[in-house]
């Protein structure tokens, strides 16, 4: 199984000189790449190959307007045209049909003022030095060894290295390491939950043993959100290339960290405490709650759900537990848990309904919970009034 371990890395002032240059040859051989393929397209011209490519990187080098590209390591330089070819088959994928979830656009060109990164892998030469105490070390070619803080220890040797220059100018170090999947022992307790992703909470959970919860978004993400809105609207007012204009940009990209680092604790948490509590989890495939919401706010919360659910999914695995997906046409929020009659889609400010079939009154979130519950196969609907499923919608907990 692959894993990510992401740390903050403090390359020295000249390191940090280094990997701006590194940046910005692997930011250049992306483009010209993706220029070459572009021309291509609108010349009716075939796509070039990879191969075609690399060797076009490799004859760029004894050019004289690129002969800086052979000042640095040439691995993460491939790696950015086997990026670029990876977006290119993803944005392909996804318009056939191929890619499930949101849509991918093409690939674009990459700006000097966005996230950097460059990717090193194992035959370029890396090493890795953890002598504990919280420190790390890694050796990159022609950059040197830099320090990273780790917060733990590598399970075991990286396959690839990728260094990140994030838009507010802080550095980390992100290692692929491939681990066995390790099942702990003891069993987790023989409970099931159900999650429906919320707009108000982050999730209504509904467990198989009656009990039931919902979980907030952490109440300082709102202000934090609220720091960016702010932070972008001044943004916006600045002049174009005034020095002004690159200290906003640089506050803006703060503000965005705290907000992503908020919520990926939150879900981290989250995540961890349903594998340990649950022998299994049932989640819908994909976010279906923000279809009136407008584009921005539903693609936050797109990217919130999806993170939440891989880190479910990553995390189940070392503990045994099983996850249920199901499908994204499963009506949770129309049909009755209680009695499984349908009676239609209801406007989001509607929290609480009866069921006109049988009379119970559904909470909106805790119901798709247990539809969720019930098409994941984890609990029965015995009869209208009997059953798990009646367990769950009638609990009382917090
Ligand atoms: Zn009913």
């Amino acid at each position: 199984m692959l894993k990510r371990y992401r740390y903050r890395a403090y390359p020295t002032g000249e390191q940090q000189h280094a990997l701006s240059q590194l940046f910005g040859c692997c930011r250049v051989v992306f483009n010209d790449a993706l220029a070459a393929r572009e021309s291509a397209r609108r010349a009716g011209r075939p796509i070039p190959s990879k191969s075609e490519l690399s060797a076009a990187l490799t004859a760029a080098k004894t050019t004289p307007e690129r002969a800086w590209l052979a000042e640095v390591s040439s691995v993460p330089l491939q790696q950015s045209l086997a990026d670029l070819h990876r977006a290119y088959a993803n944005f392909f994928d996804s318009r056939t049909g191929k890619r499930k979830g949101r849509k991918v656009g093409a690939p674009r060109f990459k700006k000097r003022t966005h996230r950097q990164s460059a990717r090193f892998t194992r035959n370029a030469g890396v090493g890795v030095l953890e002598p504990g105490g919280g420190s790390g070390f890694v050796r990159l070619p022609k950059i040197g060894r830099v320090r990273y803080e780790s917060s733990r220890p590598l399970p075991a040797g990286p396959s690839s290295v990728t260094v990140i220059r994030e838009a507010d100018g802080r550095h980390y170090v992100s290692f692929v390491v491939d681990e066995p999947a390790r099942v702990v022992v003891p069993a987790p307790p023989a409970r099931a939950a159900g999650v429906d992703v919320g707009l108000t909470d982050l999730a209504a959970i509904v467990y198989d043993d009656g009990t039931r919860e919902k979980v907030d978004n952490p109440r300082w993400l709102r202000s934090k959100e609220r720091g960016l809105a702010h932070a972008q609207r001044a943004y916006s007012r600045t002049m174009k290339g005034s020095r002004n204009r690159d200290k906003a940009r640089r506050r803006v990209a703060v503000a965005h960290r705290k907000v992503r680092e908020t919520r990926w604790d939150h879900h981290h948490k989250l995540a961890l405490r349903l594998v340990r509590e649950n022998q299994a989890v049932a989640l819908e495939g994909l976010s279906v709650a923000g279809l009136a919401r407008t584009r921005v706010a539903k693609s936050v919360h797109d990217a919130g759900w999806s993170t939440l659910r891989r880190l479910i999914v990553e995390k189940a695995a070392g503990f045994g537990v099983v996850v249920h997906t199901i499908g994204r046409w499963e009506p949770t929020s129309q049909v009755c848990a209680g009695c499984g009659v349908r009676d239609g889609a209801k406007p989001l400010d509607v929290r609480v309904w009866v069921c006109a079939s049988c009379g119970l009154v559904l909470d909106r979130d805790y119901n798709a919970a247990v539809n969720v519950l019930l098409a994941a196969g984890l609990v029965e609907r015995v009869n209208a009034c009997g059953g798990s499923v009646s367990v769950c919608l009638h609990a009382r907990t917090r």
